[in-house]
């Protein structure tokens, strides 16, 4: 019997750990134009799905992320109508944010066409109802290229990047944060995934420093995410809007009745306002980004 097939995670590499994976079945792997791609079945994880070494989504575990990357900032802004995910191939962000009746438009800036191409046979309990859905615009560009130059306005910015490596390095950028403030509305807020505190604190501490040169309000919320190893995840935060972190609990479960109380597994108007209580070496870290 052929042995057993293991894919190691090598995010961590440089910090001497691995987490490794058993292969159920190898469902697709390619070498695209920008990346390595495999998805494969894991026995506990479902369809896990890597890019150039690092875990992006698994069936498992891709509530948590999806809808704290979403509903946070749609729910704290409470009137937003038009969104912009840059990055976010398999489409798991998208189809939380068209959950939104109040949303006009979605566009979504994907640089790698064939991470969406797969979903749509590998992930279509993500892609089937964003792509049948007239608010939703995909454009394949880099992201950096399409906010220099847009003449769109957005109420929310959701940066679902890979890791600050390859194609995604420069959606880490201060050029990319200040390209983005240029279309954002006013009151508009920008989430970002900002790795995980305890193995990333520079990630973190150079973000919130862009953020604070850029934004009245800078920071991040946190949540946990068993494949995206290291306890805490931080998303970064970045609106002028000082307020809309402190949405309390009472606006925010008035404004998901009025969005109609959609099924959710991990978000709550309770879980948003505790995501910004900070454990305090990630306030430490965040305020280490504070300019000086
Ligand atoms: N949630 C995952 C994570 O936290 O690691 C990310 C998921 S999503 C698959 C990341 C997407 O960002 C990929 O599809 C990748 O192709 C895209 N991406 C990377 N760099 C990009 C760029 N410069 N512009 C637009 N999309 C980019």
């Amino acid at each position: 019997m052929a042995a057993k097939r293991w894919i190691p995670e090598k995010l961590f590499d440089d910090l001497g750990f691995r987490m490794t994976y058993e292969v159920g079945r190898v469902l697709y792997e390619v070498q695209t134009e920008h990346q390595h791609l495999v998805l494969f079945e894991h026995k506990f994880f479902g369809k896990m799905l890597m890019l150039d070494g690092a875990t992006q989504v698994t069936t498992a575990d891709e509530f948590i992320y999806h809808e704290m990357m979403t509903h946070v900032p749609i729910f704290a802004h409470g009137n937003a109508k038009e969104v912009l995910i840059v990055g976010g191939g398999d489409c798991g962000i998208a189809e939380e944010v068209l959950k939104h009746k109040t949303i006009k438009r979605l566009t979504q800036v994907e640089i790698d066409a064939s991470v969406v191409e797969f979903s749509k046979e590998h992930f279509p309990e993500f892609t089937r109802k964003v792509l049948a859905d007239k608010r939703f615009d995909l454009i394949i560009d880099d992201g950096m290229k399409y906010v220099a130059r847009t003449d769109r306005r957005f109420d929310v910015i959701i940066v679902d990047s890979t890791d600050p490596q390859g194609p995604g390095k420069v959606l880490f950028s201060s050029k990319f944060y200040t390209a983005c403030r240029r279309c954002m509305r006013k009151g508009g807020v920008m989430v970002t995934q900002n790795g995980v505190p305890i193995f990333q604190p520079g990630e973190l501490k150079s973000g919130v420093a862009k953020f604070r040169r850029l934004f009245a309000d800078g920071g991040c919320y946190v949540a946990a995410i068993p494949t995206y190893v290291g306890g805490h995840m931080a998303m970064g935060w970045a609106t002028d809007n000082k307020k809309l972190r402190h949405t309390p609990v009472a606006t925010l479960a008035a404004r998901y009745r009025k969005a109609g109380r959609f099924p959710t597994r991990y978000w709550t108007p309770e879980v948003q306002v505790a995501a910004f209580a900070l454990p305090r070496f990630i306030a430490d870290a965040v305020a280490a980004g504070a300019p000086r």
